[in-house]
């Protein structure tokens, strides 16, 4: 497979693309495909959301997208299938609850027993990802001048601690992993109510502004409130589901199946 057939680009709007990745295959415990790594373009600079899986170079497409305008890149948070292209950039934003992580090699030993060819790619970086050059720290309410498009960070804890959202002016949510139909990865029961609140704090944005559009870093877009209701009420639900529960070892977590057939949920043993 090459890079040209790797990714997938779609003109969105006349400022949004979105370069579209598979990660099944990886590891086919991952569902859902795509991963949307969503490009940004003001009159002055371009915003990149994420660097998608590090399998393929993905700053050649980028660079023809943007063409002479400056270059943002930011990470929604720091789960393997978000920011293992940050390599190919001299600087990279990332909430400050996550710099760490992101700011060092990043160890992807445990798709050493994958069966899928690609894992080869990882194998010959000994499964050990470099990081950007350099990583800064953003943070709630921080916010970002494209030229006629501003995009604002939102803290969104609960699905990993320094998860954030974008909200433009131009009326995009991107939820990034925070809200997206498919196989939900939850902390701990006992961190739901962060999960919830982050929900709630979407929500509100939704209902203030009815022209909000719902982008989220997996599967379909665009979606509307309802995403973010669908997922707060399932979230809710879990308890009354929780005798359903099986063991999913790889994830070492607990899985149980939402009813609507919307959601699967992963919720952390840890
Ligand atoms: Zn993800």
């Amino acid at each position: 497979m090459s890079r040209k057939n790797h990714f997938e680009i779609s003109k969105h709007k006349d400022y949004l693309f979105v370069i579209k990745e598979n990660i099944s295959l990886v590891n086919n415990v991952y569902t859902n495909d795509p991963l949307n790594i969503y490009l940004l373009l003001g009159t002055d600079t371009a915003l990149l959301l994420d660097t998608g899986c590090g399998l393929f170079p993905i700053r050649p497409i980028v660079n023809e997208l943007i063409d002479k305008r400056d270059l943002l890149v930011l990470n929604s948070h720091f789960h393997w299938d978000h920011p293992l292209g940050n390599v190919e950039f001299e600087k990279v934003y990332i909430h400050e609850n996550e710099i760490d992580v992101i700011s060092k090699p990043y160890d992807v030993s445990y798709f050493k027993d994958s069966p899928n060819e690609i894992v080869k790619k990882y194998a010959e970086q000994n499964f050990l990802i470099p990081p950007a050059k350099e990583v800064v720290p953003l943070k709630d309410g921080d916010v970002f001048d494209l030229g006629e498009i501003i995009a604002e960070v939102i803290h969104c804890p609960g699905h990993s601690p320094g998860s954030i959202c974008l909200l433009t002016s131009t009326g995009e949510l991107f939820t990034g992993d925070v809200a997206y139909y498919g196989d939900q990865f939850l902390p701990k029961r006992e961190e739901f109510p962060i999960v919830l609140s982050s929900l709630i704090k979407l929500i509100d944005i939704c209902k203030k502004n009815k022209k909000v559009e719902l982008y989220p870093s997996h599967r379909n877009y665009p979606c509307d409130i309802s995403l973010l209701t669908d997922l707060y009420e399932g979230i809710q639900n879990i308890e009354n589901l929780w005798d359903t529960k099986e063991s999913f070892d790889f994830f070492q977590a607990w899985q149980i199946d939402d009813p609507s057939g919307k959601f699967r949920y992963y919720i952390s043993r840890n």
